[in-house]
């Protein structure tokens, strides 16, 4: 049978004599995991769909034009310049087979040792085929990219379109989900609205432009401090976003935003960050997975039932006793998790007793917008502009690279003097024709 995956190993992986570590997915927790293990007694391979390492945390800046792309990648294969025990390869995992110790590829096989999935969550539509076709979600660099374009390309068009009336839908842009993307994403467009675009485009009245956050519960920012919810709350409204709560978004034809009980909303443009979901890999049993899908480990982040397999981050399920239903699917907990396995791995080459995972909390923040922001530390809570830039400063510090920290603080710096982001780019992908697809475009994760 033709599965259409590649049944050869995965040439030019050098042989070794150290046990064989396989990671699929350099996220937050996949990639800590290989800088922790690099130099070690272990030969480790990296797997990743993409060539880069990306901090989710900054995408909305990427979607609103504030920051280029490539300041909030990193390229894999130079963090591992002069590590020559971990090899990298930019391969889509998609099988595993537990009893002959192999995963699947695009590339082919590879067998493993020791396994390690860490591929993260993906968008959860919740099973509405309709926004699943025509909103836009913000998971990755290049869907942050194409929102982006789709923002500037609207307003490309509406100038062009004679009767006011007939703009207002092309203006309109609908977030779905109060959490910390759908506030950051809603208090950035804002600013844009209020700020940036009437200068660009001055024969539109950005009067008609609205800027709608919709969350289904009753406030936003779920899991932050009540006073850091109601001035979240505040500080959108101030922008201009119509905040709708307790609002169910029940449908979507790519143009009419259908809610429960309420009057539909007119937009071409509808982001969607209302839920994510683990990501699946097959050759798991429906026992070793939670009913969300996430895979259910051990204290030591071991799968169920296996000795050799292990997970990290958003996609597994660990519950200690303080966090019963698991972990929050945050960066911290993927790194925290991904540094324990590290330190059990180098103990078990020195025949040591394993530490189970303990989750550390160090805080939740998030911005509005120039000076608006909300820190709730495990002892402090505080807001307004120096909480503002504490969070600035604590994500210029969790940025790789020293090149892209710089490029970041002089982006920063000059938004906040000039408040011209400067990069309304509409760079547009080029038509790939259907034989040179393979290495150009993103494999499809969905069904149309
Ligand atoms: C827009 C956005 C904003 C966020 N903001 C914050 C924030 O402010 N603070 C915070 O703490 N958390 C935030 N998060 C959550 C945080 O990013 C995640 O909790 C964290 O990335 C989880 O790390 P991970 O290693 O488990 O997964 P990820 O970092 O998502 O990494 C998964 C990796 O697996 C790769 N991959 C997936 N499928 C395959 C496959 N089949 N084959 C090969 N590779 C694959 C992906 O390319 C990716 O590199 C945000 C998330 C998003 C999407």
């Amino acid at each position: 049978m033709d599965t259409g995956i590649p049944q050869n190993p995965i040439p030019n992986i050098p042989h070794s004599n150290y046990q064989r570590v396989v990671i699929v997915g350099a996220g937050f927790a996949g990639l800590k995991l290989a800088q922790k293990l690099s130099r070690s007694t272990y030969q480790v391979v990296l797997l990743d769909k993409n060539n880069y390492h990306m901090f989710q945390p900054l995408l909305y800046q990427v979607a609103t034009a504030a920051l280029p792309p490539d300041a909030v990648s990193f390229p894999l294969r130079r963090i591992f310049h002069k590590t020559p025990n971990v090899i990298f390869r930019m391969a889509v995992v998609k099988e595993i087979n537990k009893q002959e110790r192999k995963i699947f590829t695009n590339l082919g096989t590879m067998e493993y040792d020791i396994l390690v999935l860490s591929l993260g969550a993906t968008t959860n539509y919740f099973d509405n085929k309709n926004i699943q076709k025509f909103s836009a979600p913000m998971k990755s660099t290049s869907e942050a990219l194409y929102i982006r374009n789709k923002i500037i390309s609207n307003y490309e068009r509406a100038i062009n379109i004679a009767e006011e009336n007939d703009r207002k839908p092309i203006m309109n842009v609908v977030i779905v989900g109060g959490g910390a993307t759908g506030v950051e994403l809603a208090g950035s467009i804002a600013e844009l609205r209020n700020k940036v675009l009437p200068k660009d485009y001055p024969q539109l009245s950005f009067k008609n432009m609205r800027v709608i956050l919709i969350e289904a519960g009753n406030s936003l920012l779920n899991g932050l401090s009540e006073k850091s919810r109601a001035k979240a709350l505040e500080y959108l409204q101030g922008l201009g976003v119509e905040v709708m709560l307790n609002t169910l978004v029940e449908d979507y034809d790519g143009i009419m935003v259908k809610l429960k009980d309420k009057a539909p909303i007119q937009t071409l443009t509808l982001l969607w960050a209302a839920g994510v979901k683990a990501n699946h890999m097959k050759g798991l049993s429906s026992e070793q997975l939670a009913s969300n899908g996430r895979i259910l480990v051990d204290d030591y982040n071991r799968l169920l039932g296996e000795e050799a397999i292990f997970a990290l981050g958003d996609q597994c399920l660990l519950k200690e006793p303080k966090y019963p239903n698991g972990h929050p699917q945050v960066a911290q907990v993927a790194i925290q998790q991904a540094a324990n396995l590290a330190k059990n791995l180098k103990r078990e080459v020195k025949g040591k007793e394993w530490a189970p995972f303990r989750y550390k909390d160090l805080g939740s923040m998030a911005t509005v917008g120039k000076n608006m922001a909300v820190v709730d530390l495990p002892f402090i809570s505080f807001r307004g502009f120096f909480a503002w830039f504490v969070w600035l400063f604590v994500h210029l510090m969790a940025i790789l690279g020293v090149r892209n920290k710089l490029e970041i603080l002089i982006t920063w710096a000059w938004k906040y003097l000039s408040f011209d982001p400067s990069l309304r780019l509409l760079i547009r992908p080029r038509y790939v024709k259907a034989f040179k697809r393979k290495w150009m475009i993103e494999e499809k994760d969905y069904e149309d």
